[in-house]
């Protein structure tokens, strides 16, 4: 990916670099311009990272201690961390086995006087079902804050992921889908008022110099990253049709073998395919025979936020979450990014065959 774009992003850098114009200048505001174009959003803030993005999203929203959130049970630990910096709870709810995202039909049952907000997150690059979620948020009075960290390219009915809450937070984290070359991320949201208070909130709480109206943060999306960032957007719609192509190869060559189940998705759903997510009891075997012959895996994740130990204070024990932590013991992400040749999937899917038929 970085060979094909060198020039392109070494050119955007050494603008940053003649400017002498490092922190939030110019190249901040078209980032944010043509990042809320390709989400079909009204605003988007540029932050230092996607954590920091998530939490400055909830603590905008008045999301503090004595509230419950609803997170996913089996998502990166980030989701949960911006719950808890915020004061507030995070609340797990079970995902649907089948696309490993938020099930719309257990949250009513995780509901409590002190839910606030639900926190979909598009896990893996696939939408959650959001009209749902949106239409079950609404009828009991909740905010929903999008994770969309892995999702950037994605839609739900057509419409990119990041726009259907009351805002969303995504990381540019160098390995996500849109990354750059460092730590990076923002909020997206259709709200104004909302979009001008992480303004002030990610600069020390001031909109004009020497004038502090809040008790504020430093958390910047600095010029370089978003010089680096507006190349690269230039080239995700491409990457993301790449992305579809391998997955639609990998399905193709793995459809059929007992014992192994694909990614599916959802009426409606699709992805970015931040990864390509395979489930099977016998992981780590797979796992150690794909490396003996040099293809790398990873697993994503293999220990559910509840079950380490910066959670040991919410009390729940193993078997608490089952289906969040059978998709641990069973998940492997397989080689995937844009540039890979449909041979190199053939060669690791004739891997995996060859696992299975043995
Ligand atoms: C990467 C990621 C984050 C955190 O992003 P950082 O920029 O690394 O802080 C949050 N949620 C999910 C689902 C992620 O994959």
């Amino acid at each position: 990916m970085h060979a094909a774009i060198r020039d392109e992003v070494l050119e955007a850098m050494c603008r940053v670099y003649d400017s002498q114009w490092y922190i939030l200048g110019p190249e901040v505001v078209h980032f944010e311009q043509a990042y809320s174009d390709f989400n079909q959003v009204k605003h988007t803030v540029g932050v230092g990272n996607g954590l920091e993005a998530l939490a400055l999203a909830l603590r905008a929203l008045s999301i503090g201690p004595g509230d419950e959130v609803l997170v996913p049970s089996n998502t990166y630990i980030a989701t949960w961390l911006a719950v808890s910096q915020v004061g507030a709870t995070p609340v797990p709810v079970e995902p649907d086995p089948a696309t490993s995202n938020l099930d719309p039909t257990r949250i009513k049952a995780a509901l409590t006087p002190r839910t606030r907000a639900i926190m979909p997150v598009h896990l893996y690059g696939q939408p959650c079902r959001m009209p749902e979620i949106m239409v079950l948020a609404r009828q009991h009075g909740l905010l929903v804050v999008e994770d969309n960290a892995q999702a950037q390219g994605a839609s739900f009915n057509g419409q990119p992921t990041g726009g259907f809450g009351d805002a969303s937070g995504t990381s540019f984290y160098p390995t996500k889908n849109l990354g750059s070359l460092g730590d990076a991320g923002a909020i997206t949201t259709n709200n104004a008022d909302l979009a001008e208070y992480i303004k002030l909130l990610r600069n020390y709480g001031s909109g004009q110099k020497n004038h502090h109206t809040l008790l504020g943060y430093n958390s910047r999306l600095d010029e370089l990253q978003a010089a680096v960032l507006q190349v690269k957007l230039r080239h995700l719609a491409a990457w993301t049709s790449q992305r579809r192509q391998l997955a639609a190869w990998y399905t193709e060559q793995l459809t059929g073998l007992s014992g192994l189940q694909l990614p599916a998705l959802a009426a409606g759903a699709e992805s970015a395919w931040h990864l390509y997510v395979v489930h099977t009891a016998r992981r780590d075997a797979l796992q150690q025979q794909l490396a003996a012959q040099g293809i790398g895996t990873l697993v994503h994740y293999p220990v559910p936020p509840h079950r380490q130990p910066a959670y040991a204070h919410l009390g729940l024990p193993a078997g608490a979450l089952p289906i969040a932590e059978e998709l641990a013991a069973t998940s492997l992400s397989l080689p995937l990014w844009p540039g890979m040749t449909e041979a190199t999937v053939v060669t690791v899917a004739q891997a995996i065959r060859r696992f299975y038929e043995r």
